[in-house]
């Protein structure tokens, strides 16, 4: 038998790797959501490739101090929480401080970074979790990554990626996502030299769905307007009406105070509540925004932190269930009718 011994720094963040970036998706949606902590009002992503060899993003956020750059890119280093209490009411869509050394784990990552304090920014050079450099640079007030060669020293894990197109189609769902959780921010992602979304940032919900959705879906919603305010669980968004219900749950977008998250109890109360008004196996369209009490949510279940748990889920599909409901019952459905004509 072999002797028992720890594994090297560089091989447990490779492992680890594996848990948060699975393609060139993850380290798009791991970077826009640090963009969005830094309080950006202005994020741009840039692909080439399907993002495998070239990823671009820009913020206009709060920037990284040149002295905890390093410190950024170690595994557990976050300066979102500081002890597991902090848990309950955190209100960043990170915080377990995995992204960074993931990525630079598995790619070539150039960092250029500058805060508002100071008079120069920094440039700093990762790849394969070596650090490369760091030195002084002029720089605008925000943070750019620059990502190349996802996969570059683990080629196994490179062969299942899919062809660029596929993976550029999987970060433009994120960025469709982004955009509809983040309406405050305006996004452009830019796959190829070509602009596919721009958003301004306005923060008007609808004028996202049309741009990415077009005229078709943005002509046939319903509006929730702050369903249950003051209470610990508050909705607003929008909902489809029947007719432009799809074949597949694409269409149903939810966010819990600003992350996009996936739950089987959300889903099925939506579903329910259009039983009578639409045919089966048929689902709708809905962009909608939960904001949540922290002390109602448990949202470290896992890494990717697309599932979350609630203290109570029969309250949960309730509080769901009514307000599409009554979105649903709502007289704009009813065809007017004109009499005396
Ligand atoms: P987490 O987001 O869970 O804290 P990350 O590994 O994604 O962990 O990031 C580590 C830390 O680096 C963050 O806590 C934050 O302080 C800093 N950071 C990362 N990206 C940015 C950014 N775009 N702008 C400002 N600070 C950032
Ligand atoms: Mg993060």
């Amino acid at each position: 038998m072999n002797n028992i011994a720890v594994l090297d720094k560089s091989t447990v963040d490779k492992i680890a790797a594996g848990e948060v970036i699975e393609r060139p998706a993850s380290v798009v949606k791991e970077l826009v959501e640090n963009a969005i902590d830094a309080g950006a009002n202005a994020v741009t992503v840039e692909i080439k490739e399907g993002g495998i060899s070239f990823i671009r993003i820009t913020d206009n956020g709060e920037g990284i101090p040149a002295d905890q750059v390093p410190l950024a890119f170690l595994r557990h280093a976050t300066s979102k929480i500081k002890k597991v209490e902090d848990l309950l009411s955190v209100a960043s869509l990170g915080f377990r401080g995995e992204a960074l050394s993931s990525i630079a784990a598995v790619c070539q990552v150039e960092l250029i970074t500058k805060t508002a304090g100071s008079i120069t920014g920094c440039r700093y050079i990762i790849e394969g979790g070596q650090e490369k450099s760091q030195e002084e640079i002029g720089a605008p007030e925000g943070t750019t990554f620059l990502v190349r060669n996802l996969f570059f020293n683990t080629p196994a894990r490179k062969k299942f990626l899919k062809s660029p197109m596929t993976e550029a189609g999987y970060i433009s769902d994120i960025m469709e996502r982004m955009a509809l959780s983040h309406p405050e921010v305006s996004f452009k992602f830019i796959n190829n030299n070509q602009t596919r979304l721009h958003t301004s940032g306005n923060t008007n919900l609808k004028d996202i769905i049309y741009g990415i959705y077009g005229r078709d879906i943005a002509g046939n919603l319903i509006e929730i307007k702050d369903f249950g305010s003051g209470g610990p669980v508050e909705l607003k968004g929008f909902i489809g009406k029947p007719v432009i219900s799809r074949g597949n749950r694409n269409y149903e977008n939810y966010f819990i105070n600003g992350r996009y998250i996936k739950s089987k109890i959300i889903s099925k109360a939506i579903e329910d509540a259009y039983k009578t008004f639409m045919m089966q196996h048929k689902y709708p369209f809905t962009a909608l925004h939960f904001t949540i009490d922290g002390s109602y949510l448990d949202v470290n279940v896992h890494p990717t932190k697309m599932e979350l748990r609630f203290a109570n889920n029969e309250e949960m599909y309730r509080f769901v269930y009514e307000a599409v409901k009554a979105g649903l019952t709502h007289r704009e459905l009813i065809p007017q009718v004109t009499v005396g004509k």
